[in-house]
């Protein structure tokens, strides 16, 4: 049986380069480059809670990272440097090294390096924290929405929740396991968008913290929100409002921007490679959201995903 040590030394120990100190001594040594803050975010997932008892440990490793990925994306922030904290029931080496291939198949895609974690024998959960770098003072925050703006989607929505609630349907289930972090879009909203999240817990929830840390409301026009294209041959218009308005695990940018940039942000969109959709407006007046039907009148109010719901 290898030791902790061995283990670390040979799933998790890689090249750091960027890094003044990696893997291997107390604390890694970072040099964030000059004039740039550095952006923390960290993201705990659970067995039982956040992924099934059994998931493939090769999709495990790249979702871990990409949920991080994608808060950099949310920030405007290049993603640098990783660490992961993991807890195994066992030393399954044939488990490590599919979740150390998944982990550093994404992170050598961002360049990111994984720079030390820490390692104990425990029930299954992966706690990965990334450190990334944006020009002081341009970061997106979720608190500068104004009324006016414009409100943004990236790709499309519920094709995750949709992959949970019909495992049956293969095509959605890439959604759910791996999620494409929006990070050169993220990079490219600096200086357009004027609030940005990312749909981890459910379109309306995530929504509903940009609008409450801008302090305005939002309109969206149901038909305008990019949807997968499964829910158009299934054809369950309430299985689809559920998914589309409250499924979590999409990872896509919700964002606004005023108006005057529209053209610039439609550009983007051609360039970047990525679908956006402008699916409402933010107005004055309490942090709510209306979802409008074609006629205009608004859909039942939907609520994300709630990490304390029993
Ligand atoms: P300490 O006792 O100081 O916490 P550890 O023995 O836990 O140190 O870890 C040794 C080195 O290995 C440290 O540099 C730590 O950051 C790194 N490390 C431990 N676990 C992991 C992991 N899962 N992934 C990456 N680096 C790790
Ligand atoms: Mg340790």
């Amino acid at each position: 049986m290898p030791s902790e040590f061995e283990l670390i030394r040979q799933y998790f120990e890689r090249p750091a380069p960027s890094a003044a100190l990696g893997v291997g001594d107390d604390a890694a040594l970072l040099r964030p480059g000059a004039g740039m803050e550095l952006a923390a975010s960290c993201d705990l997932l659970l067995e039982g809670r956040h992924f099934r008892a059994g998931t493939e440990p090769r999709a495990l490793g790249r979702k871990a990272l990409a949920v991080n990925l994608s808060d950099m994306a949310a920030m405007g922030a290049a993603p640098r440097w990783a660490l992961l904290a993991l807890a195994l029931p066992a030393a399954d080496e044939a488990w490590l090294a599919a979740f150390a291939g998944g982990f550093f198949a994404l992170a050598e895609r961002y360049g990111v390096e994984l720079v030390g974690g820490d390692t104990a024998r425990g029930a299954l959960s992966i706690c990965v924290t990334v450190l990334g770098e944006v020009p002081a003072g341009r970061a997106l925050r979720r608190s500068g929405a104004a009324p006016g703006d414009d409100l943004w989607v990236s790709g499309e929505l519920g094709g995750a929740a949709l992959a949970l609630a019909r495992p049956e349907l293969g095509a959605a289930a890439r959604r759910l396991h791996e999620p494409e972090p929006r990070v050169e879009l993220g990079a490219r909203l600096r200086g357009l968008a004027s609030a940005a999240i990312d749909v981890s817990d459910g379109f309306a929830q995530d929504l509903g913290h940009i609008l409450e840390r801008s302090g305005c409301g939002a309109r969206v026009e149901y038909a305008r929100l990019p949807k997968a294209a499964e829910f158009a041959r299934l054809g369950d218009a309430a299985l689809e409002r559920r998914c589309v308005l409250a499924g979590g695990d999409d990872y896509e940018l919700v964002f606004t921007a005023p108006q005057a940039v529209r053209g610039e942000v439609e550009a983007l969109a051609r360039h970047a490679g990525v679908a956006l959709a402008r699916v409402g407006a933010v107005v004055p007046g309490e942090p709510r959201l209306a979802v409008l039907d074609a006629a205009g009148n608004a859909l039942a109010a939907e609520r994300g995903f709630d990490h304390f719901a029993a």
